[in-house]
């Protein structure tokens, strides 16, 4: 199968499975395991933070970032498209009582600050208080520019923001831009960090912050239901990955441009190609059947208004090469 839906499909290898077999473990809700103590210490100190908590997903990374952050009747101001304003069940409204404060993304993932500004509640007992930005860094697989993330944490600082970034893919934005994890999460106070996507881990996600933040994450993290016990068999499958597979993202990154550029040549509507991700706009006749057309040679793609392709570690050139030839094929007859 060539799976090109989201690089969440990847499967352990043998290295990471044994990685996995072999791991030293304890009851991590005692703090007793080995393991997941290591992992966290290893991705503090990547990312610059005093302290780390790993987490079964994202998406409670994100919320349990959100409830450290603000209180009931509080908001923070985020993306209109936001993976933790639109891709979490509202699970900051439910479980916080947090008000969201969603405003329109630039195409290039940056929220102008000249608008967050505008969206800042004034104390006044109307109003819910505003206590936090949160960014997304990849966004639709674009890498915030640092400059940016500069001006965001000056920002921040000045208007009494907490700044916390869903780095979901932030290894993505770090190796494009040549620089150590430790760059792009100085300019936040909380980051949160998906060790399933590129990074290939079958699951697990990290936060990163300070000790006292870290220290609430993790009464949440137990009220939310994510304190797990022998949870060093996961966390091995994250170490290993941080230490093999990080520089590869880069590989990701080529066969994702080589992609487009490939379907560019054979006259596909390629829109945008960012990181790891291939965007294509297909005409409406064409989506059904190129989805089957793919499907019957072994190639799963995400298609509908927009098609994305997003490429991952089991995903090589030969893969890829076959994926242009079949899609070729189609637009023979179709076209
Ligand atoms: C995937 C993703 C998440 C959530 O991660 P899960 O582990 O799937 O819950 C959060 N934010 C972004 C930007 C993501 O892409």
């Amino acid at each position: 199968m060539i799976d090109l839906r989201s690089d969440t499909v990847t499967r352990p290898g043998e290295a990471m499975l044994s990685a996995m077999l072999t791991a030293e473990t304890g009851d991590d809700v005692y703090g007793d395991d080995p393991t997941v103590n290591a992992l966290e210490a290893e991705i503090a100190h990547r990312s610059g933070k005093q302290a780390a908590l790993f987490l079964p997903t994202g998406t409670q990374a994100n919320l349990v970032a959100l409830l450290c952050h603000c209180n009931r009747g509080e908001e923070y101001i985020v993306g209109q498209l936001a993976h933790n304003y639109k891709y979490e069940a509202g699970g900051a409204a439910v479980l916080g009582s947090i008000q969201p404060q969603p405003i329109l993304q630039e195409r290039d993932g940056t929220l102008p600050l000249a608008t967050v500004e505008q969206f800042i509640k004034p104390d006044d007992i109307h109003f819910a208080i505003t206590r936090l930005l949160s960014l997304e860094n990849t966004f639709n697989g674009k890498v915030l520019p640092l400059s940016y993330l500069e001006q965001a944490w000056d920002f921040t600082r000045q208007h009494d923001l907490a700044l916390h970034i869903d780095g979901a893919r932030i290894f993505n934005a770090a190796v494009t831009l040549g620089l150590p994890l430790e760059a792009l999460a100085r300019y936040a106070d909380s980051l949160s960090i998906c060790l399933s996507k590129g990074l290939g881990a079958p699951i697990g996600s990290l936060l990163c912050g300070s000790q006292q933040f870290i220290q609430r994450a993790r009464r949440w993290r137990q009220m939310t239901g994510g304190g797990m016990r022998q949870a060093g068999i996961l966390a091995a499958a994250g170490l290993y990955a941080l230490e093999h597979n990080v520089a590869r993202l880069q590989h990701d990154h080529d066969n994702a441009a080589w992609l487009a550029e490939e379907l560019k040549a054979a006259g596909v509507a390629v829109s945008r190609q960012d990181t790891n991700m291939v965007f294509i706009k297909l005409p409406q006749a064409q989506i059904a059947p190129l989805k089957e057309w793919l499907k019957q040679r072994d190639i799963l793609v995400s298609t509908g208004e927009v098609t994305r392709l997003v490429t991952h570690l089991d995903i090589d050139r030969r893969a890829l090469e076959n994926v242009v030839d079949a899609w070729r094929e189609f637009l023979q007859l179709y076209g």
